[in-house]
């Protein structure tokens, strides 16, 4: 499944981020696989679509998409020179779809930083490295072998080139994910090479609750990382909210200037940064989300709920969950005309809200 790796220096709140996403456990009953992992976190996908859904259908239960994070230990300075735990952590980076480093940008003087000062984009630039040395080291163990294969086999070039023109960009100090598209470089063709850097990034600032509303120095944040996504938060009041009934929560949230958890805003970014999307279904039985690949045609999302739907796929009843609730109940849509029917090469859209026909 698409994961998403949490790296980070010690002590910038990684845990504390973790525990606290992880806590919120509300699909720990669908997806048994989240407790299997201590460092595995599968979190719902906040969707207000699905409780409304649900009010409309009369559904038992709300089901939404499953975000998988994972706590990546031991990237330290020096980690792909073998300090620290060593390149153990790299294996686990490779697994993850995407990566999120979380950024130390409190002040506390009672938490040590490695470093000897806060400052996020030192932060950033030690844990790039390390990233970008790894990447490197795998460059330059695969060159012989693919300028070698070049020669003999024509198709087999352009992989070579696309390693060389990495190699330069690594080099420079900039991760794959960044520089790649600037050099004009064709990532898909480094895919065997499972470099690390060409993951999508995305980056949790943990801030001092002060920092949160001022908007230079959050701005000052997101220029630093563009063009990934910059989430921003204060990591213990996160751990705080958690804790709370939802109106003490909401309270706690609102006398800090915010109107969502940090949290809720990790994991949509998270999942945008995976370049997915949900669509959804509605019955007594349950509202749910389903994830599927933008661009991902109808017998494809079909295909998520069970193999047997794609193969014996017929049409989808689409209508979109703006049309529905505006229509009021899908019978009303249905004698308005509002709900389509969608054959094989309709591409679904964010929030189709869908009943697949099919032959069994
Ligand atoms: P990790 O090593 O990155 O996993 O960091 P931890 O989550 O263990 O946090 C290290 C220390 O910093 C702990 O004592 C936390 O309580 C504290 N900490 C984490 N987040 C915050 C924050 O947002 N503000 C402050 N003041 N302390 C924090």
């Amino acid at each position: 499944s698409l994961t998403i790796g949490i790296v980070g220096l010690p002590n910038v709140g990684k845990s504390t981020l973790f525990n606290a996403l992880t806590k919120n456990d509300v699909l720990a009953a669908n997806y048994p696989f989240a407790t299997i992992e201590p460092n595995v976190g599968v979190v719902g996908l906040p969707d207000e679509r699905l409780g409304k859904l649900a009010e409309l259908f009369s559904s038992e239960k709300v089901v939404p998409a499953p975000v998988s994070f994972v706590d990546i230990a031991g990237l330290v300075r020096g980690a792909s020179k073998g300090q620290g735990r060593g390149n153990a952590f790299l294996a686990n980076i490779r697994d993850a779809s995407a990566i999120c480093q979380v950024v130390r940008a409190f002040s506390d003087p009672d938490v040590l930083h490695v470093e000897g000062q806060v400052s996020p984009a030192d932060d950033i630039e030690t844990i790039n490295t390390e990233l970008i040395l790894a990447d490197l080291q795998t460059i330059e163990k695969a060159l012989p072998r693919l300028q070698k294969e070049a020669k003999v086999r024509k198709e087999r070039a352009p992989m070579a080139v696309a390693a060389e023109a990495a190699f330069k960009v690594l080099n420079d100090g900039v991760t794959l994910y960044q520089g790649g598209p600037g050099a004009d470089l064709d990532l898909g063709l480094l895919a065997e090479l499972h470099l690390l850097t060409t993951k999508p990034f995305l980056y949790v600032f943990n801030v001092d609750e002060a920092e949160l509303n001022n908007a230079a120095f959050l701005d000052e944040m997101r220029a630093l990382v563009a063009p990934a996504e910059a989430v921003f938060m204060d990591a213990k009041i996160e751990s705080e909210l958690i804790d709370l009934p939802e109106d003490e929560a909401m309270e706690l949230l609102e006398s800090t200037g915010q109107t969502e958890p940090g949290l809720d805003q990790l994991i949509r970014v998270g999942f945008a940064t995976l370049g997915l999307q949900t669509y959804l279904t509605a019955g007594p039985k349950e509202a749910r989300a389903w994830v599927i690949p933008k661009g991902a045609t109808a017998p494809e999302a079909a295909g998520v709920i069970h193999s047997d739907f794609q193969r014996g796929f017929i049409k989808a009843e689409i209508i979109s969950y703006d049309e529905l609730m505006a229509a009021g109940s899908m019978t009303a849509a249905k004698s308005a005309g509002k709900v389509r029917m969608e054959g094989k090469d309709y591409v679904m859209q964010d929030g189709d809200v869908v009943e697949f026909r099919f032959n069994v």
